[in-house]
């Protein structure tokens, strides 16, 4: 089995003709379709709304392009509610999960028309204090012990820091309708990066049976249920991907069988998926330019953790093509390495792989959420470039890459530092 990038040796060939490696390349038309067939999956819902978390892949070109498609975006910090702000997305279009909340953030969000998704019970008079509640409030939601689907154990949430319990939901609900609230969310994220295709049914009965009890016991209003983030993408080879036409007829059913019945017919469903809609069309292009024949087999490229954080922060497997070497036979095991000073800075462990060369592209896939977004300045190292591959086969620059004078500019204040600063 074998993952096939999105880009060929010729086209990086020339690409790298304008721009360095290492660099970030978005597939425009995977990203679009990908959020067709979303959508679809989900069109037996008048309401339905995905809420792309910027935190994933925080371009304003791509949450532009997303916004075409029809998604909002999910925030949790004033920087991404400024980067959402800038893309054009407006009432109606942002999801406000934070927890934690430093002040300010809530004012910024409400000013924007978001929908604010509270963390806790707690955070109602920290938000009452700081901009006043609005009409529709979301509360998130924590269902603690452990989390269990049908093939086993998924998580911990009983462990999370997130969301209220369930006595804390009804309480929360009396207070905010004592405060003038007319509509409400309800909101939870139990499982990371799940291939498994009744997480979202699972999560759904979870939280319509939810929906149901606060209904009877408060009389609330329950506008829409947010099922947050969660679905997770083929990384290996031999991962399958996720069938989200079925993952959206599982939803309906449980939708049918607990809520229409409740007379809550007219909730909307809202998720929030980051890895789902970017992490496959993202793919980082380096290029080999040292080799290294000690007790293991290296090969150095011209990347490091910084411009993809996963595999040394998790040990996470992203697959590597070698491009124009797709057919040659995988006789070589390699470990392929980044340039810090640290250990853990492997893209690859013992990864069975075709002869490299000097001078080779090789592409790091589904680095497209999570990735460049979770880069780091470690080492003095810059933070490269994002492309994106248009529909039309042109490229557009929608990052440039780092330079000193930028790893520089919070040391703006020294005179020392002017002369590295333009
Ligand atoms: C991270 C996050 C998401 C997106 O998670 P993915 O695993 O990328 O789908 C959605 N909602 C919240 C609140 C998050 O923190």
């Amino acid at each position: 089995m074998s993952k096939i990038p999105f880009v060929t040796k010729e086209q990086v060939e020339a690409i790298a003709a304008n721009y360095k490696t290492p660099f970030y390349l978005y597939d425009e038309k995977g990203i679009r379709q990908n959020a067709r067939e979303l959508k679809e999956a989900f069109s037996w819902n008048p309401g339905f709304k995905e809420f792309f978390a910027v935190k994933a892949t925080p371009n304003p070109y791509l949450l532009k392009l997303l916004r075409e498609e029809g998604c909002g975006v999910d925030c949790s910090s004033y920087t991404e509610l400024l980067l959402s702000e800038a893309a054009g997305f407006g009432a109606g279009e942002i999801m406000f999960s934070s927890n934690e909340t430093p002040v300010g953030e809530f004012t910024k969000a409400r000013q924007l028309g978001a929908y604010i998704n509270l963390d806790d019970i707690t955070h109602i008079p920290f938000l009452q204090q700081e901009c006043g509640i609005p009409e529709t409030v979301c509360m998130r939601y924590n269902p603690g012990g452990i989390y269990e689907l049908e093939n086993g154990i998924m998580d911990n949430p009983g462990d999370a820091k997130y969301g209220c319990t369930k006595e804390q939901m009804v309480q929360a609900y009396r207070e905010l309708m004592g405060l003038g609230v007319k509509r409400f969310g309800i909101h939870s994220f139990l499982v990371s990066n799940t291939i498994a295709e009744d997480y979202y049914p699972t999560l759904a009965r979870t939280l319509f049976t939810l929906a149901v009890e606060l209904k009877e016991q408060t009389g609330a209003e329950i506008a829409f249920i947010n099922l947050s983030g969660g679905i997770g993408i083929p990384y290996k080879p031999e991962d399958r991907k996720v069938d989200i036409r079925r993952v959206g007829d599982g939803v309906r059913k449980v939708y049918e069988e607990v809520l229409v019945p409740a007379g809550m017919g007219n909730v909307a469903i809202f998720t929030e998926l980051g890895r789902f809609m970017m992490g496959p069309y993202g793919e980082l292009v380096v290029k080999a330019i040292h080799e290294k024949h000690i007790y293991k087999e290296y090969i150095g490229v011209d990347a490091c953790a910084v411009n993809l954080m996963r595999p040394a922060m998790y040990r996470a497997y992203h697959h590597i093509t070698v491009l124009g070497k797709e057919n040659a036979p995988k006789d070589h095991v390699y470990d392929v390495v980044g340039s810090l000073c640290e250990n853990n800075d492997k893209f690859a462990i013992d990864r069975e792989l075709p002869k490299i060369d000097i001078g080779d592209y090789l592409v790091i896939h589904d680095a497209g959420a999570h990735g460049y977004a979770m880069g780091y300045n470690y080492n003095g190292k810059l933070k490269c470039a994002e492309l994106l591959l248009k529909e039309d086969g042109s490229v557009q620059l929608i990052r440039r890459a780092e330079q000193p004078k930028d790893y520089f500019a919070t040391l703006d204040i020294s005179d020392m530092m002017k002369p590295y600063l333009s």
